[in-house]
């Protein structure tokens, strides 16, 4: 079942979401919760989702990126992007730390911000600590487009959105994104914003 995406404005994507308790590990409570976000991200359709999105302030997010999101980029923008298919995966109570000094630049989007896109800076490579429904611990250790996912479904959980991060000159409607930057390089788009690499 898909709800509705909170837009911003919202304070709920706002505040600082709070830890998942360790008694709803393993419920039937927080599997149907996952499976609302999974459903709602899927439906969107978005690569992402954090529960403050569909108005919980808990800390958990999902993300799947599936290989048929990927059809409209030419084969050098995934190259660039580091784009990958990637399974849906779960994420509650995470931690997000970068990995190296290296960042990069690319247009992203928000499902609470919609219609709108802008070049953010990301770390290239990131490390996920995070448990799963059942509250197991696990760590993902990750580079290019899923890293740029992670940091901005992290964001969501500390009440952040993209626009605080972007280039704001560079924040346009998705359809002018597409008119402009249909087929180009990284480095084509960064200088048609003005961006110093
Ligand atoms: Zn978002």
């Amino acid at each position: 079942m898909a709800v509705e995406i909170v837009q911003t404005g919202a304070p709920v994507l706002r505040e600082r979401a709070r830890e998942v308790p360790r008694e709803m590990f393993g419920t039937e409570e927080l599997r149907n919760l996952v499976a609302i976000m999974v459903d709602t991200m899927r439906h969107a359709p978005g690569v992402g989702l954090a529960a403050p999105q569909i108005g919980i302030p808990l800390r958990l997010f999902v993300i799947e990126d599936r290989a048929e999101y990927h059809a409209s980029a030419t084969p050098q923008q995934l190259a660039e992007r580091e784009r990958v298919p990637v399974e849906v995966h779960t994420f509650i109570n995470p931690k997000v730390t970068p990995v190296g000094e290296e960042k990069v630049t690319f247009v992203e989007g928000c499902l609470s911000v919609a219609g709108f896109g802008a070049l953010v800076p990301r770390h290239r490579e990131v490390e996920v600590s995070a448990r799963d429904v059942d509250g197991n611990p696990f760590t993902w250790r990750v580079r290019g487009w899923p890293a740029r996912i992670l940091q901005h479904e992290m964001d969501h959980l500390e009440g952040a959105l993209y626009i605080d991060r972007m280039y704001s000159r560079s924040f346009s409607t998705y359809a002018q994104l597409q008119a402009r930057t249909e087929g180009k390089s990284a480095a084509e788009v960064l200088e048609m914003f003005g961006v110093e690499r």
